[in-house]
C-alpha cells in the first residue's frame, strides 16, 4: 500500500494509544495528577482527531459534535494538567465547559450546516483554551527547557489558530489558504505528540530537580544537609563561618527521650534561622551540629551573630523542664581566603574550645597572624549567661 494511501485516523490514534501508555508508566512512578490529566488529554485527542481527519468517511453528525468534542476535551485536560503543576485545584467546570458548550452548539442545525461558523467557534474556543494553558505555563518557574518548548509551541498552537479564524472570516485572503492548510498538520502534531511528550518531560525534569533539591536537605529539620551546606556555603563571598553544636545533647536524648531530643534539634534549626539574616546559608551538618556561612559581617559583628543565636536559644526552651545550651564556634571572613574545609576546621577548634571553657558560650578563631600554620588565637564570646533556673532540669550539670 502506498505511503500516501495508510489511513491517517488509525496510526494517529496508535500514537495517541502509544504516548498515553508512556504516560501510564511515568504514574507508576510517580502520582502526579498532572500526568493523569495528560494521558486522559491524550486518549482524548485519540479519538477526537481521528474522527476529525476522517471525514466524510465517519458521518457528520458524529464527526462533528464528537471530534472537535473530543479535542476541546484534550485541550482543556491539557490546561488543567498545567494548572495542576502550578498547585491549583482541579476544575471540573474548567474540563465540562467547553465540551457542553460545543456539544450544545452542535444541537443547533444552523451551526451544524456552517463550515464558517464552526471553524470561527472552534478557533475561539481553542485559543482560550490554549492561552488559559499558556498563562499556567508562564507563571510556572522556569527551570526546564521543555517548559520553554512548551511555551513556545503553545503561543505557535495560539497563532495558528487565529490565522485559521482570520482566514475563513475574511474572504479577502483567500490567496493563504495553503498557509491555512499547512497549519493543520502542526495543530495535529501538537495534540498528539508536542503536547503530551513535552508535559510528560517537564514532569520528569521536575522530579528531577525536586530530588536533587531534596538530595541537600535535612528531612528532620528542612534545613540545608552536610553535602546542601558544602556546596551552597562555598559559594558565598567573604563568608564568615559559624559551628555550633548543641551542648550534652546525649543527656537531653538520655533525660527526656529521643523524640525531644529531635524537638530540641528542629527547635534549635527555628531558633537560629529567626536570629540570622536569611542571607546567611544555615544548615544542619550532623546529629545536633549546624553550620551557617554568612557574607560580609567583621569578627566582631559575627561574634556578635553567634552571641544572638546562643542567647535566643538559652531564652526560649522547649519547656520549663528542659534547658537547653548551644556552644558556637566562629570563624571571621578575614580567612576566608582559605578553603571552606580550612575555615571550617577553624571554627571547629574555636567551637571545641568553647567546649572546653564550659559550654553555652561563643569562641572566634582567627589564624595566627605571622604564621603559616593557621595556629588558632582564640577570641572569647562576650557575654555569658546563667545555666539554669530554680525549676530547671539542668542537663548540662552531670
Ligand atoms: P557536647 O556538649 O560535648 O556536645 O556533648 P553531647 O552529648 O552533645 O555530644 P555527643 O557527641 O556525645 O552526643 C551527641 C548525641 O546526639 C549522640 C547521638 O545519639 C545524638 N543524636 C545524633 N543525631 C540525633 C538525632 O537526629 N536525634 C536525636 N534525638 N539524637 C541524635
Ligand atoms: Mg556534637
Ligand atoms: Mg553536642
Amino acid at each position: 500500500m502506498p505511503v500516501s494511501t495508510l489511513p491517517t485516523g488509525p496510526s494517529i490514534a496508535l500514537v495517541c494509544l502509544l504516548i498515553g501508555f508512556l504516560c501510564q508508566v511515568a504514574r507508576h512512578y510517580r502520582r502526579d495528577p498532572a500526568l493523569l490529566l495528560v494521558e486522559m488529554g491524550t486518549f482524548a485527542a485519540g479519538v477526537g482527531i481521528p474522527l476529525v481527519v476522517m471525514r466524510p468517511t465517519i458521518p457528520d453528525f458524529i464527526a462533528i459534535p464528537f471530534g472537535n468534542g473530543a479535542l476541546m476535551f484534550a485541550l482543556a485536560l491539557f490546561w488543567q494538567a498545567v494548572a495542576q503543576l502550578n498547585g491549583k485545584q482541579f476544575s471540573r467546570c474548567g474540563l465540562a465547559a467547553p465540551v457542553l458548550i460545543w456539544l450544545a452548539l452542535c444541537a443547533l442545525p444552523q451551526f451544524r450546516h456552517s463550515l464558517g461558523m464552526r471553524v470561527e467557534i472552534a478557533m475561539v474556543m481553542a485559543i482560550t483554551l490554549v492561552v488559559l494553558a499558556l498563562w499556567q505555563l508562564i507563571r510556572l518557574p522556569r527551570e526546564t527547557r521543555s517548559h520553554q518548548m512548551l511555551i513556545i509551541v503553545s503561543g505557535l498552537h495560539v497563532l495558528s489558530c487565529v490565522a485559521r479564524g482570520l482566514l475563513v472570516a475574511l474572504p479577502s485572503l483567500a490567496r493563504w489558504v495553503p498557509l491555512m492548510l499547512a497549519t493543520i498538520p502542526f495543530e495535529m502534531l501538537t495534540y498528539v505528540v508536542l503536547w503530551p511528550g513535552l508535559m510528560l518531560t517537564l514532569v520528569a525534569e521536575r522530579a528531577v530537580l525536586e530530588a536533587r533539591a531534596a538530595a541537600l536537605r535535612d528531612d528532620m529539620t528542612g534545613l540545608l544537609n552536610r553535602r546542601g551546606f558544602w556546596q551552597m556555603a562555598e559559594h558565598v563571598p567573604q563568608r564568615g563561618m559559624l559551628l555550633f553544636d548543641i551542648d550534652h545533647f546525649k543527656r537531653i536524648n538520655d533525660t527526656f527521650g529521643h523524640a525531644t531530643g529531635d524537638s530540641v534539634i528542629r527547635h534549635f534549626g527555628t531558633v537560629a534561622t529567626a536570629v540570622m539574616d536569611r542571607e546567611a546559608v544555615f544548615g544542619r551538618i550532623g546529629g545536633e551540629e549546624f553550620a551557617a556561612a554568612v557574607s560580609g559581617l567583621s569578627a566582631d559583628e559575627l561574634g556578635a551573630l553567634a552571641e544572638r543565636v546562643r542567647a535566643a536559644f538559652e531564652r526560649t526552651p522547649l519547656s520549663d523542664e528542659l534547658l537547653a545550651t548551644v556552644s558556637i564556634g566562629y570563624a571571621p571572613a578575614t580567612v576566608s581566603d582559605r578553603s571552606l574545609g580550612e575555615q571550617m576546621a577553624l571554627a571547629d577548634a574555636a567551637l571545641y574550645c568553647a567546649k572546653q571553657r564550659g559550654r553555652n558560650r561563643v569562641e572566634g578563631g582567627t589564624p595566627n597572624r605571622g604564621h603559616d600554620s593557621g595556629d588558632l588565637a582564640i577570641w572569647a564570646g562576650p557575654t555569658r549567661l546563667p545555666l539554669s533556673g530554680p525549676k530547671m532540669i539542668d542537663i548540662t550539670m552531670g
